[in-house]
């Protein structure tokens, strides 16, 4: 870790940022909590507090505008039946506002599918989304398989200008839903293995505004310290309204981790 003069001064403004974890009950599947523990962490290794809270049925919009980052992680299709109303109805337009104007957030596989404009699930049901991400999803006809197994993708252009040490991002997929995009989002990612989005049009993911929906699972960013860190910068940019630099951490061992699986599709 570096600790110049300027990091040390930062260490002294003591930020701090709220993290909501949409629905934790029901939209964490896939071990979605080490997503939150790697923002925890990365943060607190900094000097930045970090508090959780859930964003769930007993939430209200008051709370929910406090927080500065939100988190939703991965739902099979029946969980997702049991919150969309409540999503949809009571959490939904101040969660598109907020959004609209810059909170961060990463949605994980089942949570950008109601973030979109509907999803139609396994059963054939139409669920409304939230309509913030300008995609769609839905389930392909009985006889297509669900897309499982790791993701390789290459970072959309916008997520270079921080000189990353890769321009990748690796996960874990598994989703009986495609997602297609429309003009409103840029793709987060350009498939080299596995599905992505859709398996068709190697797009993996989406951006909007500083929002990303990824259909890598569960701990994605233990792997992808570089997503991490933007998603942080992002969160504490937006609340004190001024670029603000993150002290280097040691990633040696997060590194190891995305490069064995580059590794493994002979990716370098
Ligand atoms: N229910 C969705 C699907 O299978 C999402 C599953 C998930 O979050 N992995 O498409």
């Amino acid at each position: 870790m570096v600790h110049s003069r300027n990091y040390y001064e930062l260490r002294t403004m003591n930020y701090t940022l709220k993290i909501g974890w949409l629905y934790p009950e029901l939209m964490s599947t896939y071990g979605d909590r080490g997503n939150i523990i790697v923002l925890q962490k990365r943060c607190e290794w900094r000097g930045i507090d970090v508090t959780i809270a859930p964003i769930d049925f007993s939430t209200s919009n008051n709370e929910l505008r406090t927080i500065n980052f939100i988190f939703g992680g991965g739902a099979q299709d029946r969980q997702q039946g049991i919150l969309i109303d409540d999503l949809q109805k009571n959490k939904g337009p101040v969660m598109k506002e907020m959004i609209d104007n810059g909170t961060p957030g990463l949605f994980v596989c089942g949570s950008p599918q109601l973030l979109g404009h509907y999803f139609i699930n396994g059963a054939g049901e139409k669920l409304e989304g939230l309509g913030i991400f300008d995609m769609v999803s839905k389930y392909p006809g009985k006889d297509e398989p669900r897309c499982i197994g790791n993701l390789v993708a290459s970072l959309n252009f916008q997520f270079s200008i921080f000189n990353f040490r890769k321009n990748t991002v690796v996960g874990f997929e598994n989703h009986g839903g495609r997602t297609y995009l429309g003009k409103g989002v840029k793709p987060f990612a350009r498939v080299i293995a596995g599905n992505g989005n859709n398996g068709e049009d190697q797009t993996e993911g989406a951006v909007y505004k500083n929002c990303i929906a990824t259909y890598s699972h569960g701990p994605f960013l233990p792997k992808n310290p570089h997503v991490a860190d933007w998603l942080i910068r992002k969160a504490l940019e937006v609340k004190y309204k001024k670029a603000i630099p993150l002290e280097p951490l040691d990633d040696t061992l997060e590194w190891q981790a995305h490069e064995s699986i580059l590794k493994r599709f002979k990716i370098y």
